[in-house]
């Protein structure tokens, strides 16, 4: 590991109330369960690397890579619309930027941040969020990414049952969060600190504003499109979140913290993933309108150092921005290239028979890419099925192109809650292989897996099966 180098001059930019010096706790007997090779290889590892001792020291906190000072970063936040003025990396500790990429534990001890947490995670969720980040980075949707993940013989208690600890390597072209900037507006020296965290954000991740004259709000009119963008992908896929709060949006527009969150299978727009939330206020339909409500916080924290009028007008042209772009997504999803003026119509027929017959949302855009609508053989998709082949007709695109642009977007594979499931409990038995197996298909949702064939479909036990936060 001679040649990995990590850089964490960049924090010094930040006042030091922002952030903590942290050593990782490691755990007890640590276990390799998987490396993302390819990731791995990007970032600059060798094989060498990858297979030496220090490679699992290194993921357990024990070896610190050279230029590594430890971290945990403050931030507050809004859960569940209710303001904390306290968060902060509670169980993640940063190690320094490689390349790009900001290198975090996850699950990797206490922090000054932890609060009444252990500042551990379980295998469970572990294997979740790395699993969860590498099938939406190959569905082409900003997020987080994973580089490895370890389990051990430490044990964590959880709702009363004792779990094994396990901690992810992930990685983010910047961590930080709006909670960020929440925290900053609530504690002294408000503006310089609410301009040091942006003047980083820019340069890492916004460089081209650097010498604008309203670089704050433009800053803050980009995070709108990212997020716009985001959401737009999100609902696209039929990915809930479930966690909403914004400690947990990016400044850069990513998907981050991936907890309670699921892939939509039976189509269902009231759909809330999280067993916790109560009332619903993550469901599937509402996330659009939760991250526009997220920016208007963000607007607010950031009014010390930019105009809340230019802020506001631009959030408010979130939903009119964000329909187009995701009707354009669906479009393209139906194989629609042209423009015709009942497109709105026939997509919100589409919508209302899938919600209606309960079709497997995945499912059925990868069934009607084949161009064989055999498949389709309810009263109300029927009837749509009618108007969508007429449709067609006026499509200038000869049916090959079409056939195979929509088996580029359309993915046979995503990564339901059963296969999670499935391969969490062999990895609680000790064996990794399903892990890996999904990681494998998570990178390459549009191909065939033969072996895997049964997961392009529904397990009717686990139909709409929830989590928890408790991870
Ligand atoms: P999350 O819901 O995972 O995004 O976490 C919300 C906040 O609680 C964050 O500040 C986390 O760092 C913190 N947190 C969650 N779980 C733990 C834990 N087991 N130990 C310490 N802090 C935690
Ligand atoms: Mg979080």
């Amino acid at each position: 590991m001679k040649n990995i180098i990590l850089d964490t001059t960049h924090i010094k930019k930040l006042s030091t109330h922002l952030y903590d010096y942290t050593t990782p706790t490691p755990l007890m007997r640590p276990k390799l369960i998987s490396i993302n090779k390819i990731f791995a290889k990007e970032l600059g590892f060798d094989d060498i690397d990858l297979e030496s001792n220090h490679f699992i020291e290194f993921i357990n906190g024990s070896y610190i890579l050279k230029g590594s000072i430890p971290y945990a970063n403050a931030y507050a936040g809004h859960q569940f619309g209710y303001c904390v003025p306290q968060l902060g990396d509670g169980r993640a500790i940063c190690l320094g930027k490689l390349k790009t990429h900001h290198l975090q534990l996850k699950g990797s001890g206490l922090t000054k941040y932890s609060r009444d947490g252990d500042g551990r995670a379980v295998l469970r969720s572990t294997i979740r969020e790395y699993l969860a980040s590498e099938a939406m980075d190959a569905l082409g949707i900003p997020t987080t990414k994973a580089l490895a993940m370890i389990t051990s013989d430490t044990k964590v208690y959880r709702n009363y049952d004792v779990e094994n600890g396990a901690i992810v390597l992930r990685t983010a072209d910047t961590w930080t969060r709006f909670g960020s900037f929440e925290f900053a507006y609530q504690n002294k020296d408000k503006e310089k600190n609410l301009k040091s965290i942006a003047d980083m954000l820019i340069l890492e991740n916004y460089p081209h504003l650097k010498d604008n004259f309203n670089k704050y709000e433009e800053l803050y009119f980009e995070i709108v499109d990212k997020t716009i963008e985001l959401i737009a992908l999100w609902q696209s896929v039929g990915f809930m979140h479930g966690v909403m709060n914004t400690d947990n949006m990016s400044a850069s527009g990513l998907t981050i913290d991936y907890g309670p969150y699921a892939f939509m299978e039976e189509f269902d727009s009231k759909f809330v993933c999280n067993l916790s939330d109560h009332e619903g206020r993550y469901s599937f339909e509402n996330q659009p309108f939760i991250a526009q409500w997220n920016l208007s916080v963000l607007a607010k924290v950031l009014s010390p150092i930019a105009s809340s009028e230019l802020m506001n007008s631009y959030n408010d042209t979130f939903i009119g921005k964000y329909k187009k772009r995701y009707f354009q997504i669906i479009k393209n999803k139906l194989g629609l290239y042209d423009t015709s003026i009942d497109d709105t119509s026939l997509i919100l027929r589409m919508f209302s028979a899938l919600q209606a017959e309960k079709i497997d949302y995945s499912s059925f855009f990868y069934n009607l890419s084949s161009g064989d609508y055999s498949f389709i053989n309810t009263h109300q998709l029927k009837f749509w099925l009618k108007m969508y082949k007429k449709r067609l007709e006026n499509e200038t695109v000869s049916k090959e192109y079409r056939v195979q642009s929509m088996k580029k977007i359309n993915p046979k594979y995503i990564l339901r809650n059963y296969m999670l499931q499935d391969a969490i409990d062999k990895a609680e038995q000790g064996d990794y292989t399903l892990v890996n197996d999904l990681l494998h298909i998570a990178q390459n949702p549009f191909d065939e897996h033969l072996k895997y064939e049964h997961y392009t479909k529904p397990n009717q036990d686990f139909k709409a099966m929830k989590c928890s936060c408790s991870s």
